[in-house]
């Protein structure tokens, strides 16, 4: 009878085995101090999108090094692990937080990390702590197959590239070579037009009869004249094949052409998607990170002020842990739009992470920014927002600031941010004004 394993085709099995390498990192880091170098460069790898190829001879080391510790004795091993069950769990999750805060992580799986970071940060047991670990070698592995797929595209692209561009470059050389073989046939032609001229005058010279001279003219003459003939009938065949290779040449970078103009479409693509939020369409954080340069160095030339102000929806754990994930999602996206839908068009909204929102506000000063964000405040508690017929009681809190002469960086989010904290204090859904005695 035949025994059917889960793991059947080569990828299936690498992909396990890929995956047994994360788990036997996320939970051998800290057990002890010879394996430590090891998974320092096995998790360096990693981030780096190794394959298990790349990181066979590390297993190996890893391997010896496990011999070499069960070797040890066995009370010294139980002399070192005190721990509990529930601390190791705990370590595992401060381990697999160090570990993502270090990993260089691709844009479009930064808010997926937030959300596992803040999963982690919750520090859960039994099925839940399972499950966040699940997800984080989800994760990781994720974004070794997205390293990988990119590397594969544009390795590709390069290569077709490559070998088309030498395709030109030996038409190009070809077209020269033909070019240099007219020039070689016309002086050939000259050559040999000057030697039937020379030989008709010595003829002329030396003939006795006219009849003699006739005869030799007309023969030195049909061999000129052949002679052009063959000379034509050769440059009509060079011109006839360099221009088709000019053709083909205009063809091939027609093609080129068209080609880059996919890639850069394609790449304006990414480069969009990179900066927007897919669940509310908003921009996200990185784009608020372009567009606050912008922005500020703005506001630098022409003073005209611009305020900022940073949203944070109440409760929203209960929203979500009340009415469900879906929902809390849908809560989301409402708050985007009527954020960016209630403020002028030269505003700026973006989501900023989980239920954070911020608001850039060009020629606007930060008592002006106040009175518009109490009207949206309000606008947002009387939105009626429900789901599968319940009403959801939605308000969110924010905290205004201007820009200020002297401000370095971020002092500005660092001032809403202190600003939205005192709305939160003072009881939520309201608005605050940063002043001098929060800093
Ligand atoms: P507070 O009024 O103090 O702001 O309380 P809060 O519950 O809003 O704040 P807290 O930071 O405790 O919780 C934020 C929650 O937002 C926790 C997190 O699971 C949830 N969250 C973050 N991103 C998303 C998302 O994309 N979708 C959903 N549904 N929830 C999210
Ligand atoms: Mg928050
Ligand atoms: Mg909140």
């Amino acid at each position: 009878m035949a025994i059917h394993s889960p793991y059947s085709a080569p990828a299936d099995i690498e992909k396990f085995l890929y995956k047994l390498v994360i788990q036997l990192l996320i939970f051998s880091q800290g057990s002890h101090k010879l394996l430590e170098p090891h998974l320092v460069t096995i998790g360096a790898k990693l981030r780096g999108g190794a394959n298990l190829h790349d990181l066979l001879q590390e297993l190996q080391s890893v391997s010896k090094t496990l011999l070499q510790i069960s070797k040890q004795s066995k009370e010294e091993y139980e002399a070192d692990s005190t721990v509990s069950g529930h601390t190791q769990q705990e370590y595992v999750l401060q381990r697999l937080d160090e570990l993502l805060a270090e990993a260089e992580v691709p844009l479009r799986f930064e808010q997926q990390t937030t959300i596992l970071k803040q999963r982690i940060r919750a520090r859960q047991t039994g099925h839940a702590y399972k499950r966040v670990i699940d997800s984080a070698i989800e994760l990781l592995l994720n974004i070794k197959d997205y390293g990988a797929a990119e590397r594969k595209d544009l390795d590709l692209f390069l290569t077709d590239l490559t070998g088309q561009l030498n395709e030109i470059e030996q038409h190009a050389e070809s077209a020269g070579e033909a070019n240099k073989l007219s020039i070689d046939n016309r002086h050939m032609l000259s050559h040999e037009i000057s030697r039937q001229v020379g030989d008709l005058k010595d003829s002329a010279q030396s003939a006795e009869e006219l009849a003699e001279l006739k005869t030799q003219t007309s023969e030195h003459l049909d061999r000129l004249l052949e002679q052009l003939l063959e000379h034509k009938q050769m440059e009509d065949e060079r011109q006839l094949e360099a221009q088709k290779k000019i053709e083909m040449m205009t063809q091939k970078l027609q093609a080129l052409e068209t080609e880059t103009e996919t890639l850069r479409t394609k790449l304006k693509i990414e480069h969009d998607k990179a900066l927007c939020d897919s669940l509310t369409g908003l921009p996200n954080r990185l784009a608020y990170n372009n567009r606050v340069e912008m922005e500020a160095n703005r506001w630098k030339r022409y003073q005209a002020p611009l305020a900022l102000v940073i949203w944070d929806i109440d409760h929203f754990k209960q929203i979500n842990d009340n009415y469900g994930h879906k929902a809390g999602d849908k809560t989301l996206a409402l708050v985007g739009q009527l954020l960016s839908s209630n403020c002028r068009e030269t505003d700026f909204v973006a989501r900023y992470g989980g239920e954070e929102f911020v608001m850039l506000m060009p020629n606007t000063r930060e008592d002006q920014a106040l009175e518009v964000a109490e009207t949206i405040r309000d606008i947002i508690q009387h939105s009626g927002f429900h789901s599968n017929g319940e009403d959801i009681n939605l308000t969110l809190s924010c905290g205004v600031s201007g820009f200020k002469e002297g401000d370095l960086h971020d002092d500005v989010f660092v001032r809403a941010d202190q600003a939205l904290y005192r709305s939160k204090q003072l009881g939520r859904n309201r608005c605050t004004l940063f002043t001098d005695d929060l800093g």
